[in-house]
């Protein structure tokens, strides 16, 4: 009997496998009432499935845990997600940077499918199933669920990571594996939007922009994270600054210490150009007033906020804005500091970053290195990686990964 814990993606993708691997007695067992709480708000409900990228440089997105996942992205690669759910009816669309939504924008089709092929194969389904324990005895298992216990031959925990509570993921796993032998990686939110000690983010809150860089210096190198950015009522959130927060929320710094992130507006542009831009703007239209100039190269608001930060009053004429004065726009405008000071809780993280520790766990089988028996799948493992469908790849691939060793 293979019991497993968690219906999200990763426990999805194990059933399926063990079951397509041979195993005839597969249960799945979820606290909720319905499999895939999460898989269902992912990616704004159009689920971003994967990311169009070969096994190599997808690796590579996942920084230090990319190597313990290597042999699961070659087993099952993107490649053989998009074909899984095309062979099932499901069509997936490739976007211009990389990723992969299915063709309906739904992500409840994503879930139906999977949940589908697993009753196919006879997987069972037990919801609103709570593990509150889980005991090895003898070469067994002992799982405890709230009023009920049950004996398994194998484990695999998926029971994903702490973000987003209310969707089910609530760590339960972690205490799971600590009991079970298992060290734990400090869990920390990820993907997640920075605080910021400057008090002018709430004056453009709501604001967008598109292909803004975000530069900060980590252990004497510099981190890069580029995208789409939203500023918040005390910070900065979307792709960008999620992004940025996987290497600051190791650091996490205090109000005393805020770690400085530049932010270029206008990635597609270098400074020069900007500065010939400003130069030329304000020789074609001396009477404009400077914010005005401004706000045809960035949004309104944030003009605003550029030209206060640098001494330009609202009404100051473009022909009397001096050339130290424009450098200095232009040179804000391609670096405008930010003190990030906090991330936001896990209640608003896409993924945690920590976990199970990866040095305890085989990378050909994801079974644990010192409870045999016992399996991990998916977010609960000790690796993260950027925005854009990364996450879900990991759930598939080391599911199946997962799902095939625990059959055999
Ligand atoms: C808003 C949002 C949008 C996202 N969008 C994307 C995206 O578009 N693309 C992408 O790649 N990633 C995305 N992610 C991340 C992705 O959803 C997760 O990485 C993924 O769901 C993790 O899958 P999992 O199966 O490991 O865990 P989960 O999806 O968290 O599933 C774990 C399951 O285990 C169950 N469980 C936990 N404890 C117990 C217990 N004690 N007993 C029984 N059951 C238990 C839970 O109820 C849950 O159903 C998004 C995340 C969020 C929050």
């Amino acid at each position: 009997m293979i019991v497993i814990v968690g219906a999200g993606p990763a426990g999805l993708s194990t059933a399926i496998h063990a079951g397509q691997a041979g195993a005839v007695h597969v249960s799945v067992l979820d606290g909720n009432a319905m499999a895939g709480r999460k898989l269902l708000i992912t990616g704004g409900g159009r689920c971003n499935v994967t990311h169009d990228l070969d096994p190599r440089a997808f690796q590579k997105s996942f920084g230090a845990g990319g190597r313990f996942l290597s042999y699961a992205l070659h087993e099952y690669p993107v490649s053989d997600v998009i074909t899984f759910f095309k062979q099932r009816g499901l069509a997936m669309r490739i976007e211009p940077n990389g990723c992969v939504f299915p063709r309906t924008d739904r992500a409840s089709d994503v879930r139906d499918i999977l949940v589908q092929e697993a009753v196919t194969l006879g997987v069972q389904f037990k919801y609103n199933q709570s593990v509150t324990a889980i005991q090895k005895q003898d070469d067994r298992f002992l799982i405890t669920l709230q009023g009920d216990t049950l004996m398994a031959d194998r484990v695999i925990l998926a029971t994903g990571g702490q973000s987003y509570p209310q969707t089910g993921s609530t760590g339960d796993g972690y205490g799971f594996a600590r009991a079970l032998g298992h060290t734990v990686v400090t869990p920390r939110p990820s993907l997640v939007p920075l605080v910021l000690t400057q008090h002018w983010p709430r004056e453009v809150a709501g604001t967008a922009l598109e292909h803004v860089t975000l530069t900060a210096v980590q252990d004497g190198k510099p981190v890069l994270a580029s995208g789409t950015l939203v500023f918040t009522q005390n910070g900065i959130g979307g792709p960008a600054a999620q992004d940025m927060s996987r290497f600051l929320t190791d650091d996490l710094p205090s109000p005393d210490s805020p770690i400085p992130v530049f932010m270029d507006c206008l990635t597609n542009v270098s400074l020069s150009q900007l500065d010939t831009w400003l130069c030329d703007l304000c020789q074609d239209q001396p009477k404009k007033a400077v914010v005005t100039l401004v706000s045809t190269l960035i949004p309104k608001r944030l003009a605003k906020v550029v030209c206060g930060l640098c001494e330009c009053e609202d009404t100051l004429p473009a022909c009397q804005l001096s050339k130290p004065k424009r450098q200095q726009l232009a040179q804000t405008i391609k670096a405008l500091e930010l003190s990030v000071v906090d991330t936001r809780s896990m209640e608003e993280a896409i993924v945690t970053r920590g976990g199970i520790a990866t040095d305890q766990i085989h990378p050909k089988t994801m079974g644990s290195r010192l409870c045999p028996g016992l399996y991990f799948a998916g977010e609960v493992i000790n690796v993260d990686g950027p925005c854009g469908g990364y996450h879900l790849q990991m759930c598939w691939s080391s599911g199946a990964v997962a799902g095939c060793a625990a059959a055999c």
